[in-house]
């Protein structure tokens, strides 16, 4: 369903013009005379965007764009100004304040239209990747990333133009900036923003080399602000709906592009943030809380995935359950807290003798799930022996208790061993085998490792 586009202005006709030219999009338009309705009703339910005047009927439209961005659930509507009379000043006070973009009427509706959808675009981006995060508001862990200064590459198809931006700039940013070179130069390194240079007869240069730009491996992530000869402002539409993140019109007053550039690096810190954080919980989500061994939500599909690549690999699979024997009876003896520090440090000594590509996953209370890929039968044998043997030889400290704790473990091991002919088990049938065999073990006497009779024959 297509959301809301707030409009904010004191004067009922330009509300009126504003919401024909919006009636040709899906979204609904709802409508503010003063900053003060426009915060309730904006409070009240979250607009997709907001497009305001930068004259509020005596109020300022400075102190509203900074009320809507004190308000977490607002702070990153976007914000569309629309001035009056064309004022650098006002413009700059806008973008400081935390407004997107600000356009001077008459807006062109293909422009305005274009802008909106390009805002809109970057905000379903941007809410969609901080839904999955779990970061509904989204905005505390940015800001203390704003001051940094980032590095930003200059690109176009006209060197002389390129570099002369460069030194405008360098004067007003305290980003670092380069200069990009042609194809063939060594690439400037992983970039926080890229500004495109479009000078007057370089149109389809500068359409092209934002396509190859949006599309390369190394800059799609990039933020990209074009700077547009005038003579070609009619190619805005296009810069904007092929995903430009900025476009402005030059000669641009430096301070504006300055104050455009940092927004843009802003945003792509946000994001970067917001991926940082969805990393992170994926990664969490597959980690045992107590023991950071993974879990059976990550175990089960890896062991999954395993045995189909040793069918197709024609390798052998080692899978081992073990289980710490007589382990209620050291929660009984030593409390609780000690039993979990116990678990910890197993984990810690298993983890020590297997090897990078082994899984190591705590799957029940006091159970692991171990599996290592192409081990032969002798190496799952040596290995299955080294844990208990690394488990028994030495009694667990435990900050808090007077005397190590000794712990025993028992092992049941089979081996999935695919040949010609051979019928691949599915994991149902491994898993049984392994706990028939650690049945065996706990049988025997524990502390011990005891292989699946297939597997030994
Ligand atoms: P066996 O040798 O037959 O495996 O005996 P056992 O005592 O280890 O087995 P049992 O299944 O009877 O008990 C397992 C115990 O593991 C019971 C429970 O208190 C303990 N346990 C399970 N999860 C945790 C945990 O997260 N922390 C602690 N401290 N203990 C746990
Ligand atoms: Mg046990
Ligand atoms: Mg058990």
């Amino acid at each position: 369903m297509s959301g809301t586009v707030l409009i904010v202005d004191d004067l009922a006709t330009n509300r009126i013009v504003l919401k024909v030219k919006l009636s040709s999009t899906p979204n609904r338009v709802v409508q503010a005379a003063t900053a003060r309705d426009a915060l309730r009703l904006a409070a009240r339910e979250p607009p997709e965007l907001i497009v305001a005047n930068t004259r509020l009927g005596g109020q300022s439209a400075e102190a509203f764009l900074r009320a809507l961005r004190r308000v977490a659930r607002l702070a990153r509507v976007p914000v569309l100004m629309l001035q009056s009379a064309p004022s650098a000043a006002e413009r700059q006070a806008m973008l400081r304040a935390g407004a997107d973009d600000i356009l001077a009427r008459p807006v062109p509706e293909a422009l305005l239209l274009a802008r909106l959808r390009n805002l809109l675009r970057a905000h379903h981006a941007d809410t969609d990747l901080a839904t999955q995060a779990g970061d509904a508001a989204g905005f505390a862990e940015t800001q203390a990333t704003l001051t940094l200064p980032g590095r930003i590459a200059i690109h176009g198809a006209g060197r002389a133009g390129v570099r002369a931006l460069r030194s405008l700039l360098a004067s007003c940013t305290p980003h670092r900036l380069s200069v990009a070179g042609p194809e063939s130069a060594p690439r400037p390194g992983p970039q926080d923003a890229l500004i495109l240079r479009i000078a007057t007869g370089e149109a389809e240069a500068g359409l092209r080399l934002l396509a190859d730009l949006k599309a390369a491996r190394d800059t799609c992530q990039c933020p990209a602000l074009v700077l547009l000869d005038r003579a070609e402002a009619a190619l805005a539409v296009t810069l904007l709906d092929m995903g430009a993140d900025d476009v402005i019109l030059a000669p641009a007053d430096r301070e504006e592009l300055a104050l455009r550039i940092s927004r843009q690096i802003e945003r792509k810190r946000h994001t970067e943030a917001l991926r940082g954080k969805l990393r992170s919980g994926m990664a969490a989500a597959i980690r045992d809380p107590l023991t950071g061994a993974y879990n059976r939500r990550h175990a089960l599909p890896w062991l999954d995935r395993q045995l189909s690549q040793a069918v197709l690999g024609r390798k052998c699979l080692a899978v081992m359950l073990a289980d710490l024997d007589f382990f209620k009876r050291v929660n009984d003896r030593y409390g609780h807290a000690a039993g979990d520090a116990v678990l910890c440090a197993v984990t810690g000594r298993l983890a020590a003798h297997l090897r990078e590509g082994d899984l190591l996953a705590r799957i029940g209370g006091e159970e692991f799930l171990i599996a290592l890929p192409d081990a032969t039968p002798a190496r799952a044998r040596r290995v299955a022996e080294r844990l208990c043997d690394a488990i028994r030889a030495t009694p667990v400290k435990v900050p808090g208790q007077p005397t190590p704790i000794p712990v025993t473990l028992s092992i049941g091991v089979t081996i999935v061993a695919v040949g010609p002919g051979t019928p691949v088990p599915d994991m149902q049938t491994v898993l049984e085998e392994a706990d028939r065999a650690l049945y065996a073990a706990k049988a025997h006497g524990r502390n011990q490792a005891s292989f699946c009779t297939r597997s030994a024959a």
